[in-house]
């Protein structure tokens, strides 16, 4: 009887041992659901204040995307056969939050971008909400699928180092913060290479990015590990040609503004 019962026992102990495995086995593949993961909050980026702005016109071979006029090189990004619906007043585009993302019409590949920002004098928020908005050198998608270079008030805002304004969005921090206080005009200046890919689909070549804010280096040739995302690990999906994106953040605070956006193809 107690050999019987030893043996029950057994068979019913390396049961539970394997059907435990089965459930490591399966919580190992299921997708990532923590955003906290891929956040980096050291080292911090010192802090480099720019000198007098001189904000750079558009030069003779440049497609000017937004000239103070209108959003006629826009569409909305939920709704491709509809101009984008931020606001235009005074020269200025400010971010209409109920309207989501916003593209050109045009899609791009190796290029410089030129693009200026302001965060409103009357921010409120911390951290990833405030003043949040995004460059998406490439809009492979709905929402925010694409490669963004964050836009956010890092003036005095901590957040994790690689989602402050600056950053490939949870790939790279800045080499430095470069922020304006807000109210004030900020400029990006951007040299973009698009990945590309083999006929099966699989990367030949990472993404590539140098850029400048407030005329100060902030990324170095730096090369993506894949598209920019919230949650888990980036990673490629072939595409050609794409649209450049701007983003309408769905935090609380208050929009922020654009102007002065042109683009050289090379
Ligand atoms: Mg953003």
């Amino acid at each position: 009887m107690q050999i019987k019962n030893f043996l029950l026992g057994s068979i019913l102990l390396s049961g539970l041992t394997v059907s435990a495995q089965r459930k490591s086995d399966t919580a190992f593949m299921l997708p990532e659901t923590d955003p906290a993961k891929t956040e980096v909050w050291s080292p911090v980026p010192p802090v480099v204040t720019p000198a007098e702005e001189t904000f750079v016109k558009a030069p003779s071979d440049a497609i000017v995307l937004f000239d103070g006029k209108n959003l006629a090189e826009w569409v909305s990004t939920a709704d491709q056969t509809k101009m984008a619906e931020w606001d235009v007043a005074n020269g200025i585009i400010t971010v209409n939050k109920t309207k989501g993302n916003i593209q050109t019409k045009r899609a791009f590949k190796d290029f410089q971008l030129h693009i200026e920002w302001r965060v409103p004098a009357n921010i409120t928020g911390s951290g990833q909400g405030r003043g949040n908005s995004g460059i998406f050198l490439a809009s492979t998608g709905g929402g925010d699928a694409g490669y963004e270079l964050q836009v956010l008030d890092s003036y005095n805002n901590s957040t994790y180092v690689n989602g402050q304004a600056g950053s490939i969005y949870k790939q790279y921090a800045p080499l430095v913060n470069a922020c304006r206080k807000p109210g004030e005009w900020q400029s990006y200046d951007i040299a973009w290479t698009a990945p590309r890919f083999n006929d099966d689909g699989s990367l030949k070549s990472p993404a590539r990015i140098t850029a400048f804010q407030n005329g100060i280096l902030i990324q170095n040739n730096a090369e993506l590990k894949g598209e920019t995302r919230y949650i888990g690990q980036p990673t490629y999906s072939k595409y050609d040609r794409a649209a450049i994106k701007l983003q309408a953040h769905g935090d609380k605070s208050e929009p922020l503004s654009f102007r002065n956006i042109w683009v050289r193809e090379l």
